[in-house]
């Protein structure tokens, strides 16, 4: 039998693809994914989309490979905040980790829930290769696959091979909302940070530039006018996403997911405790900043998380969202 030379055109990602490094390690950057939900919103399953195909490459006719595709979970090292998404904290089993979904490819035929394999030509299979979707979760982070795929007898790879009839790859998803970036203290700042879930979510202050930039606005001229710093608390995650404060996997935070939502505490930088509701000095900031646009907008919460009119006496939290 005479061997013909073939290579691998893909494992491409479609999605918006990112070559993480040149060879094995592929990685993806999903920009649009339910991470960026709001409860209010509908949902919708968005898919990443891993696609295994192999062909001959002198003729580019598809050959019909073997594959295996395997979610693997957090990358490691898992206590990266980058990796584990800013979830510092392993109990019980990380949600919607694929939205509620498996790991799908038509012509399936692995039992497992995380795992499919098949040929690339299967039955039923509407491309030249097998296309596997990955449902994406609400909960940010980097989410490591395995793929290998080997070729049919008396073929043998030319390019990127693992070894003269295989590939293995490592893909990475990293699942995020892109553009946040950290609120930062400086020294003599006129705000500090005073946050409550600092062992389970060490950092809970990304928002976007624009939120940052407001939110500081406000923190200097509630200095000027009180004398003392304005105390922030959460705002969202390092890639947002769903945001736990009790660390189980249940979001009390109903936003808090793109970086436009952030927590002021009842009691100032000066140790002032002030509901949000008397706080009418604040309120008149936040609408100033604002300049007769809807945001940023202070809202009072009462303690069951629920907001109420700006003079209702139960509300005592603060929740500004810009
Ligand atoms: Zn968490
Ligand atoms: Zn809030």
């Amino acid at each position: 039998m005479r061997n013909r030379q073939i290579r691998v055109i893909g494992l491409s990602l479609a999605v918006l693809v990112t070559l993480a490094s040149p060879g094995l390690a592929w990685g993806i950057t999903i920009i649009q994914h339910p991470a960026q939900k709001e409860p209010s919103m509908a949902l919708s399953v968005s898919n990443a989309i891993a696609f295994y195909s192999c062909y001959d490459v002198r003729s580019g006719a598809p050959i019909n490979c073997t594959f295996t595709h395997l979610l693997i979970g957090i990358a490691a090292p898992v206590t990266d905040l980058n990796n584990n998404g800013g979830h510092n904290h392993y109990s019980g089993v990380r949600p919607n980790l694929l939205g509620g979904r498996q790991v799908e490819y038509t012509a399936d035929q692995d039992p497992t829930p995380l795992g499919v394999s098949g040929l690339t030509l299967g039955a039923g299979v509407p491309f030249r290769g097998a296309a596997v979707y990955h449902p994406l979760p609400e909960v940010s982070g980097n989410l490591k696959a395995y793929g290998s795929m080997t070729l049919p007898f008396g073929w043998h790879c030319v390019s990127s091979c693992f070894d003269e009839i295989s590939w293995r790859f490592d893909i990475v998803f990293d699942v995020g909302v892109g553009g946040l970036e950290k609120l930062t203290v400086p020294p003599m700042s006129n705000y500090i940070v005073v946050r409550g879930d600092e062992a389970t979510h060490p950092d809970g202050v990304y928002g976007t530039p624009s939120t940052l930039t407001k939110l500081q606005r406000i923190a200097a001229n509630y200095q000027r006018k009180t004398e003392r710093q304005l105390s922030v608390n959460d705002i969202s995650l390092i890639k947002g996403g769903l945001m736990d404060f009790e660390a189980n996997w249940i979001p009390p935070h109903h936003s808090h997911r793109r970086g436009f939502d952030v927590d002021i505490n009842p009691t100032d930088g000066g140790g002032v405790p002030i509901a949000c509701f008397q706080n009418t000095v604040l309120r008149g900031i936040v609408e100033e900043v604002a300049g007769g646009a809807a945001r940023p907008l202070l809202r009072c919460e009462n303690k069951s998380g629920q907001f109420v009119p700006p003079d209702d006496p139960t509300g005592i939290y603060y929740h500004t969202q810009f």
